[in-house]
């Protein structure tokens, strides 16, 4: 555990820094999808289009200052702005908390992120743009095996092969799934309102749909996920797909029973993201290793066995990693 003023500064920073990025993943997640800079112009307020100046676009701090009203046209700010800072914030914090003062804490903020990001962006057009999906992908492979080389005793090959299996798993699982359910859909006659479009025949092999466009799951899935396993190994993979399945089932579950609508409007973008914030912050694989442990070794002298730990990417992960210990 890190203490005292130490704790509080590093804290502190990681949370400074996520409300910022926060403010930014704002700009992205309006943006990105309309297919607008994330740089310039400024933001403006959607009401009366006047430029935010910058004391009144501090993360949290202007909302709550302004009462979530626009300074000039007293408009209403969405609560979603200070709410997405807050939680990058506390994914910040999170990913602090979880890998201590290594390389690995910043590439995990900034994946946490990306993550928020790509759920958003979701959640508003049942979209994940290939900027973050591939893009994050491409990143993962590239900078994730440098980073745990650098940062503990793996070598880069295996930290490299590590990633590749990952995203082999999670897109290779995924497009499996859909590519299956197609087929089996059109075996069984079913038809679908996007798929194939209206008056046209359906995909042979031939062509690419056939491969690459599924009904009912978007190939933007397939490389969110693929960007995950990439980040997250086979393990965080399986571990992202179960939460995900399980938040999937209680949230289309809980809309049911609230709305009487069983087509949830919700799709498996957010579940995702949620899915592998929370394999990050509790591997369940790895409790999954160490009650093993702890049942292999009850009744020896070694009988205490770790507790659930940290994630295993230091080492092999049985060793508790919390905080900052020395
Ligand atoms: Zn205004």
């Amino acid at each position: 555990m890190i203490e005292g003023l130490g704790a509080s500064f590093i804290y502190g920073s990681a949370l400074a820094f996520g409300l910022v990025v926060g403010s930014f993943l704002n700009v992205v997640a309006h943006r990105l999808p309309l297919g607008e800079s994330v740089v310039s112009p400024r933001s403006r307020c959607p009401g009366c289009e006047s430029p935010i100046a910058a004391w009144d676009n501090l993360p949290v701090l202007s909302y709550a200052l302004l009462a979530g009203r626009c300074r000039k046209c007293r408009q209403r700010i969405s609560l979603r702005y200070p709410a997405v800072e807050l939680v990058t914030g506390m994914l910040f914090v999170a990913m602090a908390w979880q890998f201590g003062p290594t390389l690995l804490a910043p590439v995990f903020m900034l994946f946490s992120a990306a993550l928020l990001a790509a759920g958003l962006i979701d959640f508003d057009h049942q979209i994940i743009p290939d900027e973050i999906s591939l893009g994050g992908f491409v990143v993962g492979l590239v900078v994730v095996p440098l980073v745990r080389s650098l940062d503990a005793d793996t070598a880069y090959a295996s930290a490299l092969v590590w990633s590749l299996q990952g995203a082999a798993l999670g897109g290779g699982l995924l497009w499996t799934v859909g590519f299956l359910h197609a087929r089996v859909a059109v075996g069984l006659g079913r038809s679908f309102p996007h798929w194939p479009g209206e008056g046209e025949a359906l995909p042979t092999p031939r062509e690419a749909d056939y491969w690459l466009w599924f009904p009912g799951l978007g190939l933007g899935d397939v490389k969110f996920l693929a960007m995950i396993g990439a980040f997250l190994g086979p393990w965080g993979v399986l571990d992202t797909i179960l939460i995900a399945s399980v938040l999937g089932l209680l949230v289309g579950g809980c809309w049911g029973l609230a709305t009487r609508n069983w087509q949830s409007p919700f799709g498996f973008g957010p579940a995702l993201a949620a899915g592998a914030v929370l394999s990050l912050l509790w591997p369940l694989h790895e409790w999954g290793l160490n009650l093993a442990l702890a049942g292999a070794l009850a009744g020896s002298s070694a009988s205490r066995a770790p507790l659930p730990g940290a994630w295993g990417l230091r080492n092999d992960g049985l060793v508790p990693q919390h905080g900052f210990e020395p």
